[in-house]
């Protein structure tokens, strides 16, 4: 053990500090593993890392809304007039809605074919000892379409605001950057301030940075830790069905698009959000990792401002394939765990539920559970028992995939962006090739 950590203190030393994170997230693994989490007796270590993994989510946390906010008003101010805004409205969705239809596809094929629910192994029963992680208000009240479209349009914006329920806020964000788009120069003071706020965030951004390898080293413990290893072998099929499936768009969609598209080599993006990678990975949540997405995309991955401030945001919440990908293969699963026939009819209502409920979902941790019951909702045929035991199998395992798939969430917003810079001749070619001259971002 101890050879161990010195080899791996060794190689981290010296080298970029995403490979601290990368080390740290190891760690994490190893150790969460080798001392699970016992609810009876909690020792004092479990205790100071949820507390130390907690600081550092709440700490990037914070940052988001002032970003999201500043970030999306400056963007839309930079677009210009009415016309070009239209414009890239348009074709921010048309992207979001090509990589959401792919991945709900994919991840359907996926589920029917790897079949999970029928393979889990014998004597199979309810988890048992397994502490699900809590989710947080802003994750629970949506659980209909009719709960989803009301949610769009907020009462009062600074009720959306202070519940951090980003959707309505991004929502009224854009319109009034789109009134001031059109107001002129009356505007101009407006968006200087918000100028001066986003400038000051990403400021913060760094300086809370330099928390990011205790941060995600502790959160990656919690969660392994919590989890227990157990679990992992009883649902190893769905969780293998899911990774197949994010794998397949990481590996395969991705690179296609981004070479067909935009002529990108897909490695280079990877390596220019990198950190962005890590540091979803260990928070699970992709719209606490947005600083860190918008400052990797735009110093690296050479992204012109006006298209990443805009496309980021509005994706950050909107725009999630990994969840759309779980959200398919976990309604399949129990499907298929509860004997209910998977007809094409069925399959197909699974796909368009699962985007919207995507949609849907707020990019922090477990969100993505919470809006399944629109898709359990509305395709009906499971009896209120199975959906809760389901459910609670689910839970067993979801901080794990939910890390996962908050990847490909912020993956997925990473490509859209890039493949919009490109078809709007705002791509820096140059600097997304150059990696030995990139600068630090964590
Ligand atoms: N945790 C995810 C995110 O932040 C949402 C989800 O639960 O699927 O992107």
């Amino acid at each position: 053990m101890r050879n161990l950590l010195m080899v791996l203190v060794a190689l981290g030393l010296g080298t970029k500090r995403h490979w601290h994170i990368f080390i740290a997230i190891f760690l994490g693994v190893v150790l969460g593993a080798w001392f699970p989490y016992n609810p009876e007796s909690p020792t004092f270590m479990h205790h100071a890392f949820e507390v130390v993994g907690q600081m550092f989510i709440r700490l990037i946390a914070m940052l988001a809304i002032p970003l999201i906010i500043s970030s999306l008003l400056i963007g839309i101010n930079s677009l210009g007039d009415g016309r070009q805004l239209g414009k890239m409205g348009v074709k921010t969705v048309m992207y979001f809605g090509l990589t959401m239809i792919i991945s709900a596809t994919v991840a359907a094929l996926i589920g029917f074919y790897v079949d999970p629910g029928a393979r889990i192994p014998e004597g199979f029963d309810l988890a048992s000892g397994f502490v699900p992680f809590k989710p947080t208000a802003e994750a629970v009240h949506i659980t209909s379409i009719r709960d989803l479209l009301l949610n769009l349009i907020p009462q009062n914006p600074f009720e959306s605001l202070a519940r951090r329920d980003l959707v309505p806020v991004i929502i009224f964000t854009l319109m009034f950057g789109t009134a001031t788009a059109f107001i002129g120069d009356t505007a101009r003071p407006f968006v200087a301030f918000f100028e001066a706020v986003f400038a000051a965030t990403m400021r913060i951004v760094d300086w809370v940075m330099i928390f990011a390898v205790p941060g995600v080293f502790a959160l990656t413990f919690t969660a392994i830790s919590h989890s227990g290893v157990g679990i992992f072998y009883k649902m190893m099929p769905f969780m293998g069905a899911v990774l197949l499936a994010l794998l397949i768009q990481i590996l395969i969609v991705y690179p296609l698009l981004l070479y067909v598209l935009a002529r990108v080599n897909f490695m280079n993006l990877y390596r220019a959000i990198s950190e962005a990678i890590l540091v979803a990975f260990g928070t699970a949540s992709s719209s606490a990792t947005l600083p860190v997405t918008l400052a990797c995309i735009e110093r690296r991955g050479g992204v012109s401002n006006r298209i990443a401030s805009f496309v980021l945001p509005a994706g950050v919440s909107m725009n999630m394939n990994g969840t759309t990908m779980f959200e398919v293969i976990a309604v399949m699963f129990l499907a298929q765990l509860y004997g209910i026939p998977l007809t094409l009819t069925v399959i197909i209502s699974i796909v368009i539920l699962a985007i919207i409920a995507s949609i849907g979902a707020a990019g922090v941790p477990a969100a993505g559970m919470i809006t399944m019951s629109i898709i359990l909702n509305g395709i009906g045929g499971f009896r209120p028992e199975q959906v809760l035991e389901g459910l609670s199998l689910l839970w067993a395992v979801d901080r794990i995939l939910d890390m996962c798939r908050t990847t490909v969430n912020v993956i997925d917003d990473c490509v859209v962006a890039t493949l919009i810079a490109s078809s709007e001749g705002e791509l820096n070619r140059e600097l997304l090739k150059s990696g030995d001259s990139w600068e630090d971002v964590v």
